[in-house]
């Protein structure tokens, strides 16, 4: 069975810029907040905003207070004005696709236009176009409505963003003949017809296609409409818990696409969802493999292992022998930390990962039994290896319990954050210096009692390798921190900025090897391990392009690179190079 997930599945730009605005605002403000209107018609993520204590004001009062998002669909000025008179803080949502079709109206009116708006009058996006043409603003929702306009001297005509594209064309086409002197702004927002095309286009591909979103959204349900058209099974889900399995089961192939509405955790259950309950019909050998490589990602096991092959290439390069002390040191405290900062942090995980937040409610006591063995296993083995060692780790594993902890703020809904995850890119920063500090400087340490340049290269190279992991999975889980109030690295540089920051990393780290041989810092045979970062950054730009990896495979891939560092140290300590 193979699940494929549409390219345009969840949030359009406008729907996530007002949605992260709304909430970033609830992260840093403590005061009241409001949309003016619901932000989105999904009932989830309102939920989200309501535990956020963020309300939804439908009528402007003649007075308040705290801050109010406009939507992603804007407002006529004046209920702008009327906002900031009343006394609110207006933070401004609107789209900037509709923001450019309010100025080009506005633009126009200023200069004696009349202006004609191709679409849905109730539609509150409509209702603000209105308010920027002035008196001369007139909504037609059909050719008919339109010839009973009267003539106008000067006039342009524009279209509801989510308008549909053959409509506007016959509106096109009849003022060429009927009124050629008329200006037409085609301002229909592309977002949509994408999604359409797509999900036709997937249509003709798989058995059967998926729709995740609110049952009360029109373009979800548009979506599912032109799915059906296409002869093949089509669902339409709000949720996991909706999906008709069953109809599912003969299924080789499945599409799943979302509508603008859609959040990613939704989508992300629901995909879970589907590959837990149709692997069943896979062979067995193909189930147990995913299951076993499912159970070793939830703990933390191939993490750990990954760890432990870092720390090996970590020493090799520094020309000491990878001793088992160190692999161990290095995986039984990535194991111990990475687990226990899981189970502190199930909220979050319960909307980026779903699955693995049963998994660490279900298995809590054999877990935390896990974490805190590693992690005084870890010690012991630092003890052995001297008192420097055992109080490194001892300050770091106390570090990272002191920064996993949460104390009350007192600010309501959702706010308990760990007061240290609010120091922006701070787990980032942390895991990546933890990570190279275990994996490079306790080899250096121990087998030469200092730090070397060699020590630092390495320090510097592992530290690149983990900061890319790290980030990568902070871009996945993007959603997930925002309504927890975590100010990863992605949120604070947005999605695309990131992806491009760790590709440039990556790019640096493949010639920093290289760089180094030719310095002498290493061996010229160390070269061979720029294969990792290489298959690192291969592996971001296919996820970038296609999306083709997900969910349990993604992380395997991801994880696989520190493992393949590993192999190719071994290869060069077996060749002797
Ligand atoms: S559909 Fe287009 S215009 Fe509307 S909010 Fe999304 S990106 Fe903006």
């Amino acid at each position: 069975m193979k699940i494929t997930i549409a390219k345009t599945a969840g949030f359009c730009m406008g729907v996530r810029r007002a949605v992260e605005l709304a909430l970033d605002s609830a992260n840093r403000s403590g005061g009241r907040i409001y949309t003016y209107g619901p932000l989105i018609h999904n009932p989830q993520v309102l939920s989200i905003l309501s535990q956020k204590n963020i309300s939804v004001l439908q009528e402007i009062p003649d007075a308040g207070q705290g801050t109010v998002i406009i939507r992603a669909h804007g407002v006529p000025p004046s209920d702008r004005e009327a906002l900031k008179n009343a006394g609110f803080h207006v933070i401004d949502a609107t789209c900037p696709r509709v923001i450019k079709v309010q100025s080009i109206i506005s633009r126009h009116a200023r200069h004696g236009y009349s202006v004609i708006i191709a679409g849905d009058r109730e539609h509150p996006e409509v209702a603000g176009l209105l308010g920027y043409a002035g008196k001369h603003g007139y909504v037609i929702n059909s050719l008919a409505e339109l010839e009973t306009l009267p003539d106008f001297d000067r006039a342009i005509i524009v279209a509801q963003t989510t308008q549909n594209t053959a409509f506007f064309e016959s509106v096109q086409k009849w003022a060429q003949q009927h009124y050629p002197h008329y200006r037409v702004f085609n301002t229909i927002c592309d977002s949509t017809e994408k999604r359409q095309r797509e999900v036709q286009d997937m249509s003709g591909q798989v058995d059967a296609v998926v729709v995740v979103g609110g049952y009360n959204s029109g373009n979800t349900r548009r979506l599912a409409d032109i799915a059906r058209q296409s002869g093949k099974t089509a669902l339409h889900a709000e949720k996991a818990d909706d999906l008709p399995i069953s109809e599912l089961s003969e299924c080789r192939t499945i599409a799943v696409t979302a509508g603008a509405s859609t959040p990613n955790w939704i989508i992300r259950q629901v995909m879970q969802h589907l590959e837990k309950r149709l692997s069943g019909k896979e062979g067995r050998i193909r189930r147990w493999g995913y299951t076993l490589v499912r159970n070793l990602m939830l703990s933390n096991l191939y993490l750990a292992l990954g760890a432990a092959c870092l720390s090996g290439a970590g020493a090799w390069l520094q020309g000491a022998a990878a001793k088992p002390a160190y692999l161990g040191i290095a995986g039984l405290y990535i194991l111990s930390m990475h687990t226990l900062h899981h189970m502190f942090d199930r909220i979050v995980d319960s909307y980026n990962d779903p699955e693995r937040a049963r998994f660490y409610q279900d298995n809590r006591y054999a877990l935390s039994g896990l974490a805190a063995g590693s992690g005084l296993g870890g010690l012991a083995v630092a003890w052995l290896m001297g008192p420097l060692f055992f109080i490194l780790l001892l300050a770091m594993s106390l570090l990272g319990v002191v920064y996993n902890l949460e104390f009350k703020d007192g600010r309501p809904g959702l706010k308990r954050v760990p007061v240290f995850k609010r120091i922006p890119g701070s787990k980032t920063v942390l895991v990546t210096l933890a990570w190279a500090i275990v994996a490079a400087l306790f080899p250096a340490l121990d087998a030469y009692g200092q730090i070397a340049p060699a020590g630092v290269a390495a320090f510097i190279w592992i530290a690149a390798l983990v900061f890319v992991r790290t980030a990568f999975f902070d871009i996945i889980d993007m959603q997930g921190s925002r309504i927890a109030g975590r100010e990863t690295i992605p949120i604070l540089l947005g999605e695309g900025r990131t992806m491009r920051l760790l590709q440039i990393v990556l790019a640096a780290t493949i010639v920093f090897l290289p760089g180094c041989a030719l310095a002498g810092v290493f061996p010229v045979s160390a070269s061979l391990l720029s294969l990792c970062p290489a298959a690192m950054l291969v592996f971001l730009h296919v996820h970038e392009r296609s999306g083709r990896f997900l969910g349990v495979l993604r992380g395997f891939i991801m994880e696989s690179h520190f493992v393949f560092a590993g192999i190719l140290t071994l290869l060069l300590a077996w060749g002797g190079v």
